[in-house]
């Protein structure tokens, strides 16, 4: 009998919607290359066309502000590009925002953050910059959920004529985004955190600002990035986009489920600690330090129960050691080691969240019980409306 799996690491990777497999086994059956002016190219630029207008209206940007690229990855180092003096970099960015800022040679000041989660923003309105001046600044953090003051920093860097960058990427589809009102210049985002396919992703640039061309080539991506365009996993990008913007107000009943998850595991753990539960967090996510397990070791165990969660980023898995963004909250070493990362998404059920709880009480060495369960509510029908069970 092969064991039925639970998947709550979505901010790792989101299953592939089914819309987005539609989009682009349909793109791959286009022939054309999408700078061909004949009928078949224009059909794959077509494609590209409408996945832009989805994409840019998820965040409210303008199509003409999104740049495709490979990945979020390939949008944060991209935003680098070009001459910076002083870089502004909080210790809680994702490795894909201090790798290129750490390799750039440019003066870099670290933001810490509180240990609530939230970048002391702050530091930044207290040191001078030298020169052209950049500061990154993501919207959620990948691994507490914690949601960052953007808004408030663009007031400064845009007193200050300082860059502003935004990691989008966890807050996608997660909350409400709206890339002109924020102030921010440029903004990255990855497909396969909303249900897209992975190996895809955007750089947003703001509407007449001039950055140094990303790889030049084929003067694709208006001159930005060159490169034959990969059709398909833009059209997959653009139809989970579409979705996710759809599904914005799910994120109500994501936190019920969440919340009631939080709550059972407190009750059974009493030493257990939620990170970041004290800052706005992102509905999905949650960080549970349980002082004295190690991470990592509780990762295996409720992999071998069924259950995919993470201990830190996905990124770093592999390597052992401490989470960046967790020793940068200053927690003392034997609870960050022992946080793990659960993350629901829109397709996650009661039942998902029962089977994490009674693989947890496993691990605590107890039975499965018909307490402490989280329960649909009376007529709700799935997993948009659930009550606590919890006694
Ligand atoms: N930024 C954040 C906050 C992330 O969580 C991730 C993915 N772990 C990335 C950037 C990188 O995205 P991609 O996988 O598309 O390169």
């Amino acid at each position: 009998m092969t064991l039925q799996r639970t998947y709550l690491d979505y901010n790792a990777s989101a299953p592939l919607r089914h819309e987005a497999r539609t989009a682009m086994l349909a793109a791959l059956e286009v022939t054309g290359n999408p700078s061909s002016v004949h009928a078949e190219g224009r059909a794959a630029r077509a494609l590209i066309d409408l996945a832009r207008e989805q994409v840019a209206a998820l965040v409210g940007a303008k199509p003409s502000e999104v740049v495709f690229t490979s990945g979020a990855t390939e949008a944060n180092a991209a935003a680098f590009t070009g001459h910076w003096e002083t870089l502004f970099i909080p210790a809680i960015e994702h490795a894909s925002i201090l790798s290129p800022a750490n390799a750039s040679g440019a003066r870099v000041i670290e933001i810490e953050a509180h240990p609530n989660g939230i970048a002391a923003m702050d530091m930044m309105t207290a040191v001078a910059a030298q020169g052209r001046a950049f500061a990154a600044l993501q919207m959620a953090n990948n691994e507490t959920g914690v949601i960052q003051p953007v808004g408030e920093a663009a007031v400064h860097t845009r007193a200050h004529g300082i860059h502003l960058h935004c990691d989008a990427v966890q807050a996608a589809g997660r909350i409400a985004i709206d890339f002109q009102a924020l102030g921010v210049d440029t903004m990255s985002l990855s497909s396969h955190k909303i249900g897209g396919p992975k190996g895809a992703g955007a750089l947003i640039i703001r509407d007449g600002l001039s950055l140094p061309v990303l790889m030049p080539g084929g003067g694709q991506e208006r001159r930005r990035r060159g490169g034959t365009e990969n059709v398909a996993a833009i059209a997959g990008f653009g139809a989970a986009a579409a979705l996710a913007a759809r599904e914005l107000e799910r994120a109500a009943a994501i936190k019920v489920l969440r919340d009631t998850l939080e709550r059972a595991i407190l009750e059974l753990t009493p030493e257990a600690i939620i990170l970041g539960a004290e800052a706005p967090r992102l509905a999905n996510t949650s960080c549970i330090a349980w002082p004295g397990k190690s991470a990592e070791t509780l990762v295996i165990m409720l992999d071998l129960a069924g259950i995919a969660v993470s201990a830190g980023s996905a990124c770093s898995s592999g390597k052992v050691g401490q989470n960046h963004v967790l020793a940068a909250l200053g927690l003392m070493p034997e609870i960050a080691q022992s946080a793990i990362r659960v993350s629901l998404g829109p397709q996650t059920t009661v039942s998902d969240c029962n089977a994490f709880l009674d693989a947890w009480r496993a691990i605590r060495g107890e039975r499965p019980a018909s307490q402490h369960k989280v329960t649909a509510a009376t007529g709700s029908g799935g997993p948009a409306h659930v009550s606590s069970g919890v006694h």
